[in-house]
């Protein structure tokens, strides 16, 4: 069954088609498909009606062996720790390739947070980063943002880490409000690399990013963001969906009052606009377009649907979205589809300059941080883009060829303890 796919399962694929592209040694592959360390914790709350719940959440790093881990953390009802693995496994690849000190690692609440007020959500996020407190810190393992989590969130849990150890730690987390240590641009960071992307992709394939149709899964921080931009640029937005519908028109649709009316917490599926058509997740995965941005979860291209995408390009806005065996659908129809750990590796990249901004105590101005963030997501995507004409290879595994390698070579370096 294709809902069963367990995203972990994907990962150690993902790793054995690039050990056979590089000949890495046998020893080092099964090394990379394990997790340093896993914790899984009880989180019990009292709600507000004076009841107990018990929720379950997780921290898994990775790899540490290139830096502190690094990695987002996800309020989901369907999240589990084979999922948490493989995200933060996807992490460390996605700080890899672009060559950042950080390793991979992830986390995850296993909750509704629509089902929570915000009371019952600070108290939440508060016993999480209790119960996870030995396991993160500047020089440890830094949480940010990820599925249904954001900078209100971050602030909670810089709070709840800084009064454990008796003084203001900003470095605990990235993705925090501005006004206590976060970074200018970290909020658009994922959909403004996405941008950069899609806009080196298409000067390479020759291709008029103006009068691009763009079909995006999800609606949140990722796929709004892109949205906007793509939009802004002049291209047509002809789908968007959320957890309610997806809906559809083929004039464009008018990205900003999809925002205003999300923004207040309603759903797609109650928005009325004559022209716009209602259609299945399905549908829009499949509709007609030119770039399509799957920026929702794992396991949405699959080998069920893949030969039906009809967009020359696959933008990977979410962790997973398309599992190996889509993959090589895709490839044989000659779509680009950009990795997952290049194409949204800005959220990253840019918490890592909210890290070192915190450090160091000294703030940058937005100029300079989309500079940055362009030179280094730019310079990934050219030494990918050359590895995969080279080897005649998909994006895919020319850029796990440069991350992978790279973690295999710090491993050899450090050698193994003790
Ligand atoms: N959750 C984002 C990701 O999957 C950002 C992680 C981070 O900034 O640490 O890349």
């Amino acid at each position: 069954m294709i809902d069963k796919i367990n995203p972990y399962d994907v990962v150690k694929t993902q790793i054995d088609i690039v050990a056979k592209e590089i000949g890495l040694d046998p020893n080092v592959t099964e090394y990379l498909k394990r997790i340093e360390r896993a914790l899984i914790v009880s989180i019990p709350i009292k709600m507000d009606n004076g009841s107990l719940q018990i929720f379950e959440g997780y921290r898994v790093h990775h790899s540490t062996v290139r830096g502190p881990g690094k990695g987002g953390m996800r309020y989901s009802p369907h999240v589990y720790l084979d999922e948490v693995k493989a995200l933060a496994t996807w992490m460390t690849w996605k700080t890899s390739l672009l060559n950042l000190p950080l390793g991979g690692a992830k986390g995850g609440v296993r909750v509704d947070p629509r089902e929570l007020s915000k009371k019952e959500l600070e108290r939440l996020t508060r016993r999480y980063t209790a119960e996870i407190i030995n396991v993160i810190g500047p020089d440890i393992d830094i949480p940010a943002p990820d599925v249904n989590t954001n900078a209100q969130i971050m602030a909670w849990m810089m709070d709840t880490y800084s009064m454990q150890k008796g003084r203001s730690i900003p470095g605990v987390v990235t993705g925090k409000p501005i006004e206590i240590g976060g970074s200018v641009g970290r909020q658009a960071a994922t959909g403004t690399g996405l941008f950069f992307v899609l806009q080196a992709l298409c000067e390479k394939l020759d291709l008029d990013l103006k009068h691009l149709k763009i079909v995006i899964q999800g609606f949140g921080n990722v796929g709004f963001t892109i949205a906007d931009l793509l939009n802004k640029h002049g291209c047509k937005v002809i789908a968007v969906s959320d957890v309610s519908t997806g809906i559809y028109y083929e004039n464009g649709l008018d990205i900003e009052k999809l925002a205003a009316w999300t923004k207040q917490g309603k759903y797609l599926k109650d928005f009325k606009d004559d022209n716009y058509t209602l259609i299945s997740n399905d549908e829009l995965l499949t509709s007609k377009c030119d770039v399509l941005i799957p920026a929702a979860i794992e396991n949405q291209i699959t080998r069920v649907n893949a030969d039906k995408i009809a967009s020359k390009i696959v933008l990977e806005g979410a962790n997973g979205p398309t599992t190996p065996d889509a993959d090589k659908i895709l490839f044989k129809k000659g779509i680009h589809v950009v990795p997952d750990i290049l194409a949204n590796s800005g959220g990253v990249c840019v918490s890592y300059f909210e890290y070192i901004q915190d450090i160091n105590s000294y703030f940058w101005k937005l100029d300079r941080i989309n500079e940055e963030l362009k030179r280094i997501i730019i310079e990934a995507f050219e030494e990918t883009f050359k590895i995969s004409k080279e080897r005649k290879i998909s994006l895919r595994t020319a850029a796990y060829v440069i991350a992978v390698s790279r973690i295999a070579k710090a491993i050899e370096l450090r050698g193994i303890f003790p």
